[in-house]
């Protein structure tokens, strides 16, 4: 029976064999939102009506014969950082409240050009600057392993949602590991892909040399679908990529890491990682030899500056981008009464729209990029990234894949680090090198830490535009898990009907 614990590969083939339909899918999908997001809050907005009549569309399609792809019908997730026509889109911030975009960003026409049923949006870290959703201007998202703590960020919203069985995919965006670790929090699969691989149109602009869209969800499959129906050359993303989708798809079906070579990388192992999480990625580790892969270790010596030199980076290109939320062209105006100047409204708007953590950026941003300070900051940061590159370079000369934790720690408390930025920042010391590359990663669900019970997530890593690789990798260390669990990590999770 297809129902919302199936896998989107599941609903997909009951969808082709009409054994259910996606106007029941989705009222199923609803239900469980209504049932269960006034727990989670991975929802900013539930758009009822629209993935209704979305999904009797594809139903008269799929009645009159006409051919669909092969997602056609199954629901998802959207974050709300990606622009949907006609629907609001804020960010997670107060200065964008009551935006509804023109036009679709191009994921999301993509998504409808899929036939996929876009449920609603999902909660974020404000601008996505976070990494526990706890920056949100619109409350924060529950972990639905444990409603204490945070789902991590700044895609929590959506890792949330997949987690919570509201949607069984899912698009979240990452610029220092906002897919990748709050899929590690939530016990989900997260992909950040090459950076350039899918396109940023229409997508609200952090750090645009580090930003890049991907898919959740609850297997390497069913990531793998979604991440081949988002991915490819768009002409209006100046650094769209313009070669051949990896074929990730075929590479998760494949099963099998025979003859790969998998680089442990020194600097993210041991000290500096809860216990119970090097003890899921050594497990990890031997079931990737007993299915035929070579272990090596590489050592990536740059890694320590790449958390420093991100926090110039990004916020650098973040006080830049957020200029254009001048009150002029978008969402939020105050103070605009005829007593004020142009200046005026601007600041006052500022002021009133932007939280704690954004202005915090701003200014640091602001700081970097002045002309006295710019070599000394934002030039050595840049000199920091191109040794990071390097690094990953000279690791993919002696592997096929890297690996590694997503994080330090699996999911914390609500509260526990939210007046603490750089413990904050801290949270993405593993994940932050990727975005720095330019490269892809998986973060795979492989197990639960025996201290506090709660998903631990591997980091897999491939050289630009060789996704498959990890896909590869993910898919067969999933099927030797699941062997050896007997269920799905999910199902270890508490039942949210229950718990309080
Ligand atoms: N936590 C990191 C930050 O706050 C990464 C966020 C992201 O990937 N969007 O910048």
């Amino acid at each position: 029976m297809t129902n919302i614990h199936s896998t989107a590969a599941e609903m997909a083939s009951a969808l082709a064999a009409k054994e259910i339909s996606s106007v029941e899918l989705t009222k199923q999908h609803l239900d469980r939102i209504a049932a269960v997001d006034g727990k989670i809050n991975a929802f900013l907005h539930i758009d009822k009506a629209g993935a209704l009549e979305q999904a009797e569309v594809i139903d008269k399609k799929r009645a009159s014969g006409e051919k669909l792809s092969p997602l056609a019908g199954v629901p998802i997730a959207v974050k709300d950082i990606l622009a949907q026509k006609g629907i609001p889109t804020t960010a997670g911030s107060k200065i964008l409240e009551g935006w509804r975009p023109p036009y679709d960003s191009t994921v999301v026409a993509k998504l409808k050009a899929a036939s996929v049923v876009i449920l609603g949006k999902t909660n974020m870290d404000e601008f996505a600057m976070g990494s526990s959703t706890e920056n949100s201007a619109y409350g924060t998202t529950q972990n639905p392993w444990d409603l204490a703590r945070t789902p991590g960020g700044s895609s929590g919203g959506s890792a949330a949602a997949v987690a919570a069985f509201e949607a069984p995919l899912a698009i979240g965006t990452d610029t220092g590991g906002s897919i990748r670790q709050p899929a590690a929090l939530t016990g989900i699969v997260g992909v950040k892909p090459t950076y350039g691989a899918v396109s940023r149109y229409g997508v609200v602009a952090y750090s645009s040399s580090l930003d890049q869209v991907g898919p959740f969800a609850r297997t390497v499959l069913d990531t793998a679908l979604l991440h081949e129906a988002i991915a490819g050359h768009d002409e209006r993303d100046s650094t769209s990529i313009n070669a051949p989708v990896p074929q990730v798809v075929a590479a998760a079906k494949r099963l099998d890491v025979k003859g790969m070579k998998i680089g442990v990388i020194k600097e993210l192992s041991g000290s500096g990682f809860q216990a119970g999480i090097s003890a899921r990625i050594a497990e990890s580790i031997e079931l990737l030899v007993a299915a035929g892969a070579e272990i090596v270790e590489v050592t990536c010596p740059n890694f320590e500056y790449a958390l420093a030199a991100y926090y110039l980076i990004a916020p650098s290109e973040a006080s830049s981008n957020l200029a254009r939320f001048d009150s002029m062209r978008y969402g939020l105006r105050v103070g605009d009464d005829g007593s004020r100047g142009a200046e005026e409204v601007m600041s006052a708007t500022r002021e009133a729209g932007f939280g704690k953590e954004v202005k915090r950026r701003i200014i640091l941003g602001t700081y970097a990029l002045s002309s006295g300070y710019y070599d000394a900051y934002y030039g050595s940061a840049q000199k920091v990234r191109t040794l990071v590159k390097q690094d990953f370079d000279n690791a993919f000369a002696k592997a096929d894949v890297l690996i590694s934790p997503v994080t330090p720690t699996t999911a914390f408390k609500i509260g526990e680090k939210s007046n603490d930025p750089v413990a904050m920042y801290l949270s993405d010391i593993a994940t932050i090198p990727v975005n720095m590359a330019g490269i892809g990663g998986m973060s795979l669900p492989v197990g639960l830490a025996d201290e506090d019970g709660l998903p631990v997530g591997l980091q897999i890593m491939a050289p630009v535009m060789q996704d498959d690789r990890f896909y590869r990798v993910g898919g067969t260390l999933e099927a030797a898990l699941l062997s050896k669990w007997g269920q799905p990590i999910l199902s270890k999770a508490p039942d949210l009907t229950v718990q309080k």
